[in-house]
Protein backbone atom coordinates (compact mmCIF):
# COMPACT_ATOMS: atom_id res chain seq x y z
CA UNK A 1 0.00 0.00 0.00
CA UNK A 2 1.44 3.55 -0.96
CA UNK A 3 1.91 5.91 1.92
CA UNK A 4 -0.54 8.91 1.74
CA UNK A 5 -0.12 12.00 -0.73
CA UNK A 6 2.44 13.92 0.92
CA UNK A 7 0.39 17.42 -0.39
CA UNK A 8 -0.13 20.20 2.65
CA UNK A 9 -3.44 20.90 0.73
CA UNK A 10 -4.69 18.44 0.87
CA UNK A 11 -7.73 17.87 3.06
CA UNK A 12 -7.35 14.26 3.55
CA UNK A 13 -3.51 14.66 4.83
CA UNK A 14 -4.63 17.08 7.64
CA UNK A 15 -7.17 14.55 8.49
CA UNK A 16 -4.49 11.61 8.83
CA UNK A 17 -2.04 13.93 10.61
CA UNK A 18 -4.90 14.56 13.50
CA UNK A 19 -5.96 10.86 13.65
CA UNK A 20 -2.84 9.02 13.42
CA UNK A 21 -2.38 9.83 17.16
CA UNK A 22 -5.72 7.70 18.35
CA UNK A 23 -4.37 4.51 17.38
CA UNK A 24 -6.81 3.03 17.61
CA UNK A 25 -8.09 -0.39 15.72
CA UNK A 26 -9.61 -0.26 12.03
CA UNK A 27 -13.44 0.26 11.30
CA UNK A 28 -14.30 -1.87 8.61
CA UNK A 29 -16.43 -0.04 6.17
CA UNK A 30 -19.05 -2.37 6.55
CA UNK A 31 -19.54 -1.04 9.85
CA UNK A 32 -19.63 2.25 8.66
CA UNK A 33 -22.22 0.97 6.64
CA UNK A 34 -24.27 -0.98 9.71
CA UNK A 35 -23.78 2.76 12.09
CA UNK A 36 -25.13 4.97 8.85
CA UNK A 37 -28.46 2.33 8.97
CA UNK A 38 -28.89 2.32 12.48
CA UNK A 39 -26.45 3.07 15.42
CA UNK A 40 -27.73 0.37 17.43
CA UNK A 41 -27.09 -1.92 14.69
CA UNK A 42 -23.04 -0.92 14.94
CA UNK A 43 -23.22 -1.39 18.25
CA UNK A 44 -24.55 -5.44 18.48
CA UNK A 45 -21.98 -5.96 15.85
CA UNK A 46 -18.85 -3.84 16.52
CA UNK A 47 -19.08 -3.65 20.39
CA UNK A 48 -21.30 -6.12 21.11
CA UNK A 49 -20.04 -8.98 18.33
CA UNK A 50 -23.39 -9.97 17.70
CA UNK A 51 -23.32 -11.13 14.15
CA UNK A 52 -25.75 -12.91 11.60
CA UNK A 53 -26.23 -13.78 8.63
CA UNK A 54 -29.79 -13.84 7.55
CA UNK A 55 -31.26 -14.85 4.08
CA UNK A 56 -30.31 -10.95 2.50
CA UNK A 57 -26.49 -11.38 3.50
CA UNK A 58 -26.55 -14.78 2.00
CA UNK A 59 -28.15 -12.98 -1.34
CA UNK A 60 -25.77 -10.64 -1.21
CA UNK A 61 -22.45 -12.96 -1.12
CA UNK A 62 -24.06 -15.11 -3.99
CA UNK A 63 -24.48 -11.85 -6.21
CA UNK A 64 -20.55 -11.27 -5.45
CA UNK A 65 -19.67 -14.68 -6.33
CA UNK A 66 -21.52 -14.55 -9.62
CA UNK A 67 -20.25 -11.45 -10.26
CA UNK A 68 -16.99 -12.28 -10.02
CA UNK A 69 -17.37 -15.27 -11.89
CA UNK A 70 -18.18 -12.89 -14.60
CA UNK A 71 -15.58 -10.57 -13.90
CA UNK A 72 -17.33 -7.98 -12.94
CA UNK A 73 -16.25 -8.10 -9.68
CA UNK A 74 -13.15 -7.96 -7.83
CA UNK A 75 -12.46 -8.02 -4.13
CA UNK A 76 -9.87 -5.22 -3.35
CA UNK A 77 -9.22 -5.17 0.18
CA UNK A 78 -8.15 -1.41 1.24
CA UNK A 79 -6.85 -0.40 4.92
CA UNK A 80 -5.70 2.95 6.07
CA UNK A 81 -4.23 3.93 9.29
CA UNK A 82 -4.55 7.43 8.45
CA UNK A 83 -8.54 7.31 7.46
CA UNK A 84 -9.02 4.44 10.38
CA UNK A 85 -10.90 2.27 7.81
CA UNK A 86 -10.81 -0.60 6.08
CA UNK A 87 -12.99 -2.31 3.91
CA UNK A 88 -12.88 -4.55 0.87
CA UNK A 89 -14.65 -2.99 -2.70
CA UNK A 90 -16.18 -4.51 -4.82
CA UNK A 91 -15.21 -3.15 -8.32
CA UNK A 92 -13.25 -0.37 -9.61
CA UNK A 93 -13.15 1.20 -12.73
CA UNK A 94 -11.35 3.54 -15.21
CA UNK A 95 -12.68 7.25 -15.49
CA UNK A 96 -11.28 9.80 -17.87
CA UNK A 97 -7.79 10.20 -16.11
CA UNK A 98 -8.88 8.79 -12.47
CA UNK A 99 -10.71 5.85 -10.96
CA UNK A 100 -14.47 5.39 -10.04
CA UNK A 101 -15.82 2.92 -7.07
CA UNK A 102 -18.15 0.56 -8.42
CA UNK A 103 -20.68 -1.28 -5.62
CA UNK A 104 -22.99 -3.98 -6.40
CA UNK A 105 -25.87 -4.16 -4.46
CA UNK A 106 -28.61 -7.11 -4.94
CA UNK A 107 -31.89 -5.29 -3.21
CA UNK A 108 -33.79 -2.12 -4.69
CA UNK A 109 -32.32 1.65 -4.85
CA UNK A 110 -33.97 4.48 -2.71
CA UNK A 111 -36.94 5.40 -5.20
CA UNK A 112 -33.95 5.62 -7.59
CA UNK A 113 -31.47 7.05 -5.37
CA UNK A 114 -29.09 5.96 -2.97
CA UNK A 115 -29.74 4.50 0.34
CA UNK A 116 -27.80 7.00 3.00
CA UNK A 117 -25.76 3.29 4.64
CA UNK A 118 -24.77 2.71 0.65
CA UNK A 119 -23.70 6.48 0.13
CA UNK A 120 -21.60 6.18 3.30
CA UNK A 121 -20.21 2.70 2.20
CA UNK A 122 -18.86 3.68 -1.45
CA UNK A 123 -17.58 7.59 0.47
CA UNK A 124 -15.67 5.73 2.60
CA UNK A 125 -13.90 3.69 -0.29
CA UNK A 126 -13.36 6.20 -2.66
CA UNK A 127 -11.30 8.08 0.44
CA UNK A 128 -9.40 4.08 0.30
CA UNK A 129 -8.81 4.09 -3.19
CA UNK A 130 -7.64 7.50 -2.89
CA UNK A 131 -5.14 7.18 -0.30
CA UNK A 132 -4.43 3.75 -1.84
CA UNK A 133 -3.50 5.52 -5.66
CA UNK A 134 -2.81 8.55 -4.60
CA UNK A 135 -5.13 10.11 -7.21
CA UNK A 136 -8.81 12.05 -6.43
CA UNK A 137 -11.65 9.56 -6.88
CA UNK A 138 -14.45 11.68 -8.30
CA UNK A 139 -17.22 9.17 -8.65
CA UNK A 140 -19.00 5.89 -7.70
CA UNK A 141 -21.37 3.65 -9.30
CA UNK A 142 -24.28 2.10 -6.89
CA UNK A 143 -25.69 -0.75 -8.96
CA UNK A 144 -28.75 -2.01 -7.42
CA UNK A 145 -29.51 -5.33 -8.87
CA UNK A 146 -33.56 -5.83 -7.79
CA UNK A 147 -34.65 -2.43 -10.28
CA UNK A 148 -31.30 -2.81 -12.32
CA UNK A 149 -30.63 1.18 -11.23
CA UNK A 150 -27.34 2.57 -11.56
CA UNK A 151 -27.17 5.55 -9.42
CA UNK A 152 -24.24 7.94 -9.93
CA UNK A 153 -22.44 9.71 -7.64
CA UNK A 154 -20.08 12.47 -7.94
CA UNK A 155 -17.54 13.38 -5.13
CA UNK A 156 -16.44 16.31 -3.44
CA UNK A 157 -13.26 15.40 -1.71
CA UNK A 158 -13.52 17.69 0.52
CA UNK A 159 -17.44 16.81 1.68
CA UNK A 160 -16.27 13.58 1.04
CA UNK A 161 -13.29 13.39 3.93
CA UNK A 162 -15.82 15.42 5.96
CA UNK A 163 -18.74 13.12 5.90
CA UNK A 164 -16.51 9.94 6.38
CA UNK A 165 -14.37 11.90 8.82
CA UNK A 166 -17.38 12.66 11.12
CA UNK A 167 -18.81 8.90 11.06
CA UNK A 168 -15.55 7.39 11.94
CA UNK A 169 -15.41 9.67 15.51
CA UNK A 170 -19.35 8.72 15.81
CA UNK A 171 -18.08 4.64 15.27
CA UNK A 172 -15.07 5.29 17.75
CA UNK A 173 -17.50 7.20 20.57
CA UNK A 174 -19.97 4.02 20.19
CA UNK A 175 -17.27 1.96 20.44
CA UNK A 176 -15.95 3.37 23.93
CA UNK A 177 -19.20 3.48 25.04
CA UNK A 178 -20.76 0.89 27.74
CA UNK A 179 -24.02 1.99 26.99
CA UNK A 180 -26.07 0.16 23.89
CA UNK A 181 -28.02 2.86 21.83
CA UNK A 182 -32.09 3.15 22.32
CA UNK A 183 -34.18 1.42 19.45
CA UNK A 184 -34.22 4.78 17.88
CA UNK A 185 -35.14 3.86 13.75
CA UNK A 186 -38.24 3.94 11.85
CA UNK A 187 -39.64 0.31 12.33
CA UNK A 188 -39.34 -0.30 8.83
CA UNK A 189 -35.86 -0.53 9.01
CA UNK A 190 -36.19 -3.26 11.60
CA UNK A 191 -38.04 -5.44 9.28
CA UNK A 192 -35.18 -5.83 7.16
CA UNK A 193 -32.64 -5.78 10.21
CA UNK A 194 -30.09 -9.38 10.31
CA UNK A 195 -30.13 -8.55 13.92
CA UNK A 196 -33.51 -8.19 14.79
CA UNK A 197 -34.28 -11.54 16.46
CA UNK A 198 -31.42 -10.63 18.58
CA UNK A 199 -32.30 -6.56 19.06
CA UNK A 200 -36.51 -7.49 19.48
CA UNK A 201 -37.27 -4.07 18.55
CA UNK A 202 -40.69 -4.76 18.57
CA UNK A 203 -40.51 -6.14 22.15
CA UNK A 204 -38.77 -2.81 23.42
CA UNK A 205 -41.45 -0.03 21.85
CA UNK A 206 -44.35 -2.41 23.31
CA UNK A 207 -42.13 -2.29 26.63
CA UNK A 208 -42.57 1.50 26.31
CA UNK A 209 -46.39 1.51 26.08
CA UNK A 210 -47.84 -1.76 25.80
CA UNK A 211 -50.50 -0.62 23.51
CA UNK A 212 -49.48 -1.21 19.41
CA UNK A 213 -49.62 -5.15 19.50
CA UNK A 214 -45.83 -5.54 18.76
CA UNK A 215 -45.01 -7.48 14.88
CA UNK A 216 -42.81 -10.74 15.42
CA UNK A 217 -39.39 -10.41 14.29
CA UNK A 218 -38.14 -13.04 16.32
CA UNK A 219 -38.13 -16.57 14.43
CA UNK A 220 -41.01 -18.63 15.70
CA UNK A 221 -38.79 -21.88 15.76
CA UNK A 222 -35.50 -23.17 14.57
CA UNK A 223 -35.55 -25.19 11.52
CA UNK A 224 -31.52 -26.84 13.27
CA UNK A 225 -32.50 -30.25 15.52
CA UNK A 226 -31.08 -31.26 18.74
CA UNK A 227 -29.71 -35.03 18.38
CA UNK A 228 -29.91 -36.72 21.70
CA UNK A 229 -27.51 -39.74 21.67
CA UNK A 230 -28.68 -42.28 24.25
CA UNK A 231 -27.40 -45.58 22.86
CA UNK A 232 -24.36 -47.00 25.27
CA UNK A 233 -20.54 -47.59 23.60
CA UNK A 234 -21.59 -45.25 21.04
CA UNK A 235 -19.22 -42.99 19.35
CA UNK A 236 -19.51 -39.69 17.30
CA UNK A 237 -16.04 -39.16 14.58
CA UNK A 238 -15.99 -36.81 12.15
CA UNK A 239 -15.57 -37.82 8.19
CA UNK A 240 -15.41 -35.10 6.00
CA UNK A 241 -17.36 -32.30 6.21
CA UNK A 242 -20.16 -34.45 8.55
CA UNK A 243 -20.35 -36.06 11.60
CA UNK A 244 -21.05 -39.71 11.92
CA UNK A 245 -21.70 -42.14 14.71
CA UNK A 246 -20.58 -45.01 14.77
CA UNK A 247 -22.92 -48.30 16.85
CA UNK A 248 -21.01 -50.56 18.90
CA UNK A 249 -22.11 -52.64 16.23
CA UNK A 250 -19.66 -51.31 13.65
CA UNK A 251 -22.94 -49.88 11.94
CA UNK A 252 -22.82 -45.95 11.15
CA UNK A 253 -24.67 -43.22 10.41
CA UNK A 254 -24.25 -39.98 9.29
CA UNK A 255 -26.01 -36.84 11.44
CA UNK A 256 -27.60 -33.57 9.58
CA UNK A 257 -24.10 -31.29 9.23
CA UNK A 258 -25.25 -28.12 9.13
CA UNK A 259 -29.06 -28.58 10.79
CA UNK A 260 -27.38 -29.67 14.02
CA UNK A 261 -27.94 -27.10 16.86
CA UNK A 262 -26.41 -29.09 19.55
CA UNK A 263 -25.67 -32.63 20.55
CA UNK A 264 -26.69 -34.49 24.06
CA UNK A 265 -24.71 -37.44 24.50
CA UNK A 266 -26.38 -39.52 27.65
CA UNK A 267 -23.87 -41.74 29.41
CA UNK A 268 -21.54 -43.87 27.36
CA UNK A 269 -20.89 -41.99 24.63
CA UNK A 270 -17.76 -40.42 22.80
CA UNK A 271 -16.99 -38.09 20.83
CA UNK A 272 -13.41 -37.39 19.03
CA UNK A 273 -11.26 -34.04 18.95
CA UNK A 274 -11.89 -33.82 15.31
CA UNK A 275 -15.66 -34.06 15.52
CA UNK A 276 -15.31 -31.65 18.54
CA UNK A 277 -13.85 -29.31 16.84
CA UNK A 278 -16.14 -29.26 13.62
CA UNK A 279 -18.77 -28.52 16.48
CA UNK A 280 -17.05 -25.86 17.07
CA UNK A 281 -16.82 -23.91 13.89
CA UNK A 282 -19.90 -25.06 13.31
CA UNK A 283 -21.75 -23.61 16.39
CA UNK A 284 -22.77 -26.84 17.30
CA UNK A 285 -23.33 -27.04 21.03
CA UNK A 286 -22.28 -29.91 22.74
CA UNK A 287 -23.90 -31.36 26.33
CA UNK A 288 -22.96 -34.21 28.64
CA UNK A 289 -25.72 -36.04 30.48
CA UNK A 290 -24.90 -39.07 33.01
CA UNK A 291 -26.32 -42.23 32.42
CA UNK A 292 -28.93 -41.60 35.37
CA UNK A 293 -29.85 -38.05 33.92
CA UNK A 294 -27.53 -35.65 35.64
CA UNK A 295 -26.40 -32.92 33.75
CA UNK A 296 -22.57 -32.94 33.70
CA UNK A 297 -21.57 -30.09 31.14
CA UNK A 298 -21.04 -28.30 27.68
CA UNK A 299 -19.56 -27.04 24.84
CA UNK A 300 -21.74 -24.68 23.99
CA UNK A 301 -21.18 -21.98 21.19
CA UNK A 302 -22.55 -18.03 21.89
CA UNK A 303 -20.08 -16.76 25.21
CA UNK A 304 -21.49 -14.05 26.06
CA UNK A 305 -18.50 -11.25 24.80
CA UNK A 306 -17.10 -8.63 27.81
CA UNK A 307 -19.84 -5.51 27.54
CA UNK A 308 -22.92 -8.34 27.99
CA UNK A 309 -21.07 -9.90 31.05
CA UNK A 310 -19.93 -6.48 32.32
CA UNK A 311 -23.68 -5.09 31.79
CA UNK A 312 -25.24 -8.74 33.95
CA UNK A 313 -22.87 -8.61 36.42
CA UNK A 314 -23.41 -4.80 37.58
CA UNK A 315 -27.30 -5.87 37.66
CA UNK A 316 -26.84 -8.64 39.93
CA UNK A 317 -25.55 -6.46 42.42
CA UNK A 318 -28.31 -3.96 42.01
CA UNK A 319 -30.52 -6.12 45.09
CA UNK A 320 -34.02 -3.71 44.33
CA UNK A 321 -33.65 -5.66 40.56
CA UNK A 322 -32.57 -8.61 42.30
CA UNK A 323 -35.53 -8.78 43.92
CA UNK A 324 -37.61 -7.60 41.56
CA UNK A 325 -37.19 -10.05 39.14
CA UNK A 326 -37.04 -12.68 41.61
CA UNK A 327 -40.50 -11.94 42.51
CA UNK A 328 -41.53 -11.80 39.05
CA UNK A 329 -40.35 -15.40 38.66
CA UNK A 330 -41.99 -16.72 41.40
CA UNK A 331 -45.13 -15.20 41.04
CA UNK A 332 -45.08 -16.55 37.29
CA UNK A 333 -44.39 -20.10 38.70
CA UNK A 334 -46.92 -20.38 41.55
CA UNK A 335 -49.53 -18.68 39.31
CA UNK A 336 -49.19 -20.91 36.53
CA UNK A 337 -49.50 -23.93 39.22
CA UNK A 338 -52.35 -22.84 40.53
CA UNK A 339 -53.57 -22.27 37.14
CA UNK A 340 -52.65 -26.20 36.34
CA UNK A 341 -54.56 -26.86 39.34
CA UNK A 342 -57.57 -25.64 38.68
CA UNK A 343 -57.89 -26.61 35.32
CA UNK A 344 -57.09 -29.81 36.05
CA UNK A 345 -60.15 -29.62 38.72
CA UNK A 346 -61.93 -28.30 36.10
CA UNK A 347 -61.77 -31.24 33.81
CA UNK A 348 -61.88 -33.94 36.99
CA UNK A 349 -65.08 -32.51 38.67
CA UNK A 350 -64.67 -35.22 41.29
CA UNK A 351 -61.44 -33.25 42.84
CA UNK A 352 -63.33 -30.38 43.40
CA UNK A 353 -64.71 -32.97 46.31
CA UNK A 354 -61.68 -33.64 47.79
CA UNK A 355 -60.31 -31.83 50.71
CA UNK A 356 -56.86 -31.64 50.05
CA UNK A 357 -57.30 -30.48 47.21
CA UNK A 358 -59.26 -27.73 48.02
CA UNK A 359 -57.23 -26.63 50.91
CA UNK A 360 -54.34 -26.90 48.68
CA UNK A 361 -55.71 -24.44 45.97
CA UNK A 362 -56.07 -22.41 49.06
CA UNK A 363 -52.47 -22.55 50.16
CA UNK A 364 -51.17 -21.57 46.97
CA UNK A 365 -53.78 -18.39 46.55
CA UNK A 366 -52.31 -17.67 49.89
CA UNK A 367 -49.12 -17.87 48.87
CA UNK A 368 -49.24 -15.61 46.12
CA UNK A 369 -50.77 -12.64 48.16
CA UNK A 370 -48.32 -13.04 50.30
CA UNK A 371 -45.61 -12.64 47.95
CA UNK A 372 -47.37 -9.73 46.13
CA UNK A 373 -47.91 -8.01 49.64
CA UNK A 374 -43.69 -9.00 50.54
CA UNK A 375 -42.91 -7.37 47.16
CA UNK A 376 -45.24 -4.24 47.62
CA UNK A 377 -43.55 -3.35 51.18
CA UNK A 378 -40.38 -3.71 49.47
CA UNK A 379 -40.92 -1.65 46.22
CA UNK A 380 -41.94 1.11 49.02
CA UNK A 381 -38.68 1.87 51.25
CA UNK A 382 -34.72 1.89 50.74
CA UNK A 383 -33.98 -1.60 51.89
CA UNK A 384 -30.64 -2.21 53.55
CA UNK A 385 -28.24 -5.16 52.84
CA UNK A 386 -29.52 -6.70 55.80
CA UNK A 387 -33.02 -6.11 54.76
CA UNK A 388 -32.71 -6.88 51.11
CA UNK A 389 -31.31 -10.48 51.74
CA UNK A 390 -33.88 -10.77 54.32
CA UNK A 391 -36.57 -10.49 51.29
CA UNK A 392 -35.10 -12.52 49.11
CA UNK A 393 -34.82 -15.45 50.84
CA UNK A 394 -38.33 -15.13 51.83
CA UNK A 395 -38.87 -15.19 47.92
CA UNK A 396 -37.12 -18.37 48.15
CA UNK A 397 -39.39 -19.41 50.90
CA UNK A 398 -43.12 -18.81 49.40
CA UNK A 399 -41.09 -20.90 45.89
CA UNK A 400 -40.29 -23.85 47.98
CA UNK A 401 -43.94 -23.80 49.35
CA UNK A 402 -45.87 -23.16 46.24
CA UNK A 403 -43.61 -26.32 45.61
CA UNK A 404 -44.72 -28.44 48.25
CA UNK A 405 -48.29 -27.17 48.07
CA UNK A 406 -48.09 -28.17 43.94
CA UNK A 407 -46.38 -31.53 44.24
CA UNK A 408 -48.71 -32.64 47.16
CA UNK A 409 -51.23 -32.38 44.90
CA UNK A 410 -49.96 -33.95 41.35
CA UNK A 411 -50.92 -37.13 43.09
CA UNK A 412 -54.20 -36.26 42.55
CA UNK A 413 -53.63 -35.68 39.39
CA UNK A 414 -52.14 -38.86 38.21
CA UNK A 415 -54.39 -41.66 36.50
CA UNK A 416 -52.13 -44.77 37.27
CA UNK A 417 -52.33 -48.39 37.86
CA UNK A 418 -49.98 -49.41 40.87
CA UNK A 419 -48.74 -52.19 39.12
CA UNK A 420 -46.90 -50.69 36.26
CA UNK A 421 -46.46 -47.73 37.64
CA UNK A 422 -45.85 -47.23 41.64
CA UNK A 423 -47.70 -44.16 43.10
CA UNK A 424 -45.85 -40.85 43.43
CA UNK A 425 -45.55 -39.98 47.29
CA UNK A 426 -44.27 -36.39 46.40
CA UNK A 427 -41.20 -35.16 45.10
CA UNK A 428 -37.85 -37.33 46.05
CA UNK A 429 -34.67 -35.67 43.82
CA UNK A 430 -31.26 -37.40 44.87
CA UNK A 431 -31.96 -40.20 43.97
CA UNK A 432 -35.10 -40.44 42.68
CA UNK A 433 -37.29 -42.97 44.55
CA UNK A 434 -40.05 -44.08 42.13
CA UNK A 435 -40.73 -43.82 38.41
CA UNK A 436 -42.43 -40.19 38.59
CA UNK A 437 -39.20 -38.86 40.55
CA UNK A 438 -37.19 -39.96 37.85
CA UNK A 439 -39.23 -38.99 34.98
CA UNK A 440 -39.57 -35.60 36.34
CA UNK A 441 -35.29 -35.71 37.33
CA UNK A 442 -34.77 -36.88 33.96
CA UNK A 443 -37.08 -33.93 32.05
CA UNK A 444 -35.78 -31.54 34.15
CA UNK A 445 -32.00 -32.13 33.33
CA UNK A 446 -33.49 -31.80 29.79
CA UNK A 447 -34.73 -28.68 30.01
CA UNK A 448 -31.25 -27.08 32.32
CA UNK A 449 -29.35 -28.08 29.14
CA UNK A 450 -31.96 -25.85 27.09
CA UNK A 451 -31.78 -23.34 29.68
CA UNK A 452 -27.92 -23.34 29.94
CA UNK A 453 -27.80 -23.02 25.78
CA UNK A 454 -30.52 -20.15 25.90
CA UNK A 455 -28.55 -18.21 27.92
CA UNK A 456 -25.71 -18.78 26.23
CA UNK A 457 -26.63 -18.07 22.74
CA UNK A 458 -27.82 -14.59 24.44
CA UNK A 459 -24.87 -14.27 25.78
CA UNK A 460 -25.39 -14.21 29.13
CA UNK A 461 -23.21 -15.89 32.14
CA UNK A 462 -25.12 -18.60 33.44
CA UNK A 463 -23.63 -18.38 37.14
CA UNK A 464 -24.79 -15.05 37.62
CA UNK A 465 -28.75 -15.11 38.93
CA UNK A 466 -31.10 -13.66 41.01
CA UNK A 467 -33.35 -16.03 42.40
CA UNK A 468 -31.04 -19.36 42.91
CA UNK A 469 -27.51 -19.07 44.69
CA UNK A 470 -24.77 -21.22 43.98
CA UNK A 471 -25.19 -23.70 46.28
CA UNK A 472 -24.31 -26.64 43.66
CA UNK A 473 -22.67 -27.52 40.84
CA UNK A 474 -25.61 -26.43 38.83
CA UNK A 475 -25.47 -22.27 36.77
CA UNK A 476 -27.87 -20.54 39.00
CA UNK A 477 -29.25 -18.64 36.11
CA UNK A 478 -30.32 -21.41 34.35
CA UNK A 479 -32.08 -22.54 37.30
CA UNK A 480 -33.39 -19.55 37.53
CA UNK A 481 -34.91 -19.00 33.94
CA UNK A 482 -36.31 -22.91 34.00
CA UNK A 483 -38.91 -21.93 36.83
CA UNK A 484 -40.59 -20.23 33.92
CA UNK A 485 -40.79 -23.46 31.96
CA UNK A 486 -40.94 -26.63 33.95
CA UNK A 487 -44.65 -26.67 34.67
CA UNK A 488 -44.99 -26.00 31.15
CA UNK A 489 -42.64 -27.89 28.83
CA UNK A 490 -42.46 -31.34 31.02
CA UNK A 491 -45.04 -31.74 34.27
CA UNK A 492 -48.02 -30.87 31.94
CA UNK A 493 -46.59 -33.35 28.98
CA UNK A 494 -45.14 -36.03 31.58
CA UNK A 495 -48.58 -35.96 33.65
CA UNK A 496 -50.29 -36.40 30.38
CA UNK A 497 -48.58 -39.12 29.43
CA UNK A 498 -48.93 -40.85 32.27
CA UNK A 499 -52.68 -40.48 31.84
CA UNK A 500 -52.47 -41.83 28.96
CA UNK A 501 -50.80 -44.88 30.76
CA UNK A 502 -47.50 -44.82 28.34
CA UNK A 503 -45.29 -45.40 30.69
CA UNK A 504 -44.39 -49.23 31.69
CA UNK A 505 -42.23 -50.96 34.45
CA UNK A 506 -39.78 -51.86 31.17
CA UNK A 507 -39.03 -48.17 31.12
CA UNK A 508 -36.92 -48.22 34.46
CA UNK A 509 -34.02 -49.56 36.32
CA UNK A 510 -34.23 -49.94 39.89
CA UNK A 511 -32.00 -50.31 42.62
CA UNK A 512 -33.08 -50.64 46.48
CA UNK A 513 -34.19 -46.22 47.05
CA UNK A 514 -33.26 -45.25 43.19
CA UNK A 515 -34.75 -45.13 40.30
CA UNK A 516 -33.68 -44.16 36.52
CA UNK A 517 -34.97 -44.54 33.38
CA UNK A 518 -33.59 -47.32 31.01
CA UNK A 519 -32.70 -47.07 27.56
CA UNK A 520 -36.19 -47.35 26.00
CA UNK A 521 -37.87 -45.10 28.77
CA UNK A 522 -34.76 -42.16 27.92
CA UNK A 523 -35.80 -42.41 24.44
CA UNK A 524 -39.35 -41.68 25.14
CA UNK A 525 -38.79 -39.17 27.45
CA UNK A 526 -36.49 -37.36 25.02
CA UNK A 527 -39.40 -37.62 22.33
CA UNK A 528 -41.90 -36.39 24.26
CA UNK A 529 -39.91 -33.68 25.63
CA UNK A 530 -38.66 -32.57 22.35
CA UNK A 531 -42.08 -32.81 20.60
CA UNK A 532 -43.78 -30.49 23.43
CA UNK A 533 -40.66 -28.16 22.28
CA UNK A 534 -41.67 -27.84 18.92
CA UNK A 535 -46.03 -26.88 20.32
CA UNK A 536 -46.41 -23.91 19.13
CA UNK A 537 -48.54 -21.40 21.66
CA UNK A 538 -49.15 -17.90 21.86
CA UNK A 539 -47.68 -15.24 24.17
CA UNK A 540 -50.17 -13.97 26.40
CA UNK A 541 -48.41 -10.46 26.34
CA UNK A 542 -46.43 -10.31 23.06
CA UNK A 543 -49.74 -11.93 21.60
CA UNK A 544 -47.66 -13.44 18.53
CA UNK A 545 -47.17 -17.60 18.26
CA UNK A 546 -44.00 -19.04 18.26
CA UNK A 547 -42.28 -22.68 19.23
CA UNK A 548 -41.79 -23.24 22.81
CA UNK A 549 -38.34 -24.12 22.47
CA UNK A 550 -37.93 -20.36 20.95
CA UNK A 551 -39.53 -19.05 24.17
CA UNK A 552 -36.94 -20.19 25.79
CA UNK A 553 -35.09 -18.22 24.22
CA UNK A 554 -37.01 -15.14 23.82
CA UNK A 555 -37.13 -15.27 27.59
CA UNK A 556 -33.35 -14.79 27.97
CA UNK A 557 -33.75 -11.98 26.26
CA UNK A 558 -36.10 -10.43 27.35
CA UNK A 559 -34.00 -10.92 30.96
CA UNK A 560 -31.31 -9.53 29.70
CA UNK A 561 -33.63 -6.09 28.87
CA UNK A 562 -34.42 -6.15 32.00
CA UNK A 563 -31.08 -3.91 32.26
CA UNK A 564 -30.17 -3.28 29.06
CA UNK A 565 -33.01 -1.76 27.24
CA UNK A 566 -37.00 -1.52 28.02
CA UNK A 567 -37.94 -3.88 31.28
CA UNK A 568 -40.82 -5.41 31.87
CA UNK A 569 -41.90 -8.15 30.14
CA UNK A 570 -40.20 -10.62 31.40
CA UNK A 571 -41.52 -13.63 32.88
CA UNK A 572 -44.98 -12.43 31.98
CA UNK A 573 -45.81 -15.88 30.44
CA UNK A 574 -48.73 -18.04 32.12
CA UNK A 575 -51.02 -20.28 31.39
CA UNK A 576 -54.22 -19.82 29.64
S1 LIG B 1 -33.67 -4.20 14.66
FE1 LIG B 1 -33.96 -2.01 14.29
S2 LIG B 1 -33.21 -0.98 16.14
FE2 LIG B 1 -32.45 -3.08 16.18
S3 LIG B 1 -30.44 -2.97 15.30
FE3 LIG B 1 -31.81 -3.48 13.64
S4 LIG B 1 -32.45 -1.55 12.73
FE4 LIG B 1 -31.49 -1.09 14.72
Amino acid sequence: MKDPPDNPTDPFSSFAAADKAADEPLIRVMALHALAYCERLFYLEEVEEIRRADANVYDGRRLHEELEKEEEAVTLELASEALGIKGKLDAVRRRSGGWAVVEHKKGKSDKGGPWPSDRLQVLAYALLLSEHTGRAVNEAVLHYHADNRKVRLTLEPEAVLAEVRAAVARARELRASLERPPVAVPEKLCRTCSLAPECLPEEERFALSETDKPQRLFPPDDDRRVIHLVEQGAAIRREGEQLVVVFPDGNKKPLPGMNILALVLHGNVQISTQALHFCAAHDIGVHWLSYAGHYVGALAPGAGKVQRRNRQYQAMQDRALQIQLARRLVEAKAENQLRYLLRAVRAQRELDQVPEVQQGLSQLRLTLKELNRLGEAADAQELTEPQALEVLEKIRGYEGRAGRVYFGLVPFLLKTAAEDFPAFQGRSRRPPKDPFNALLSFGYALLYRDCVAALLAVGLEPALGFLHTPRSSAYPLALDLMELFRLILWDIPLIGSVNRRQWQKSHFEATPGQVWLGKEGRRQAIQLYESRKQEKWKHPVLQYSLSYARTMELEARLLEKEWTGQPGLFARLRLR
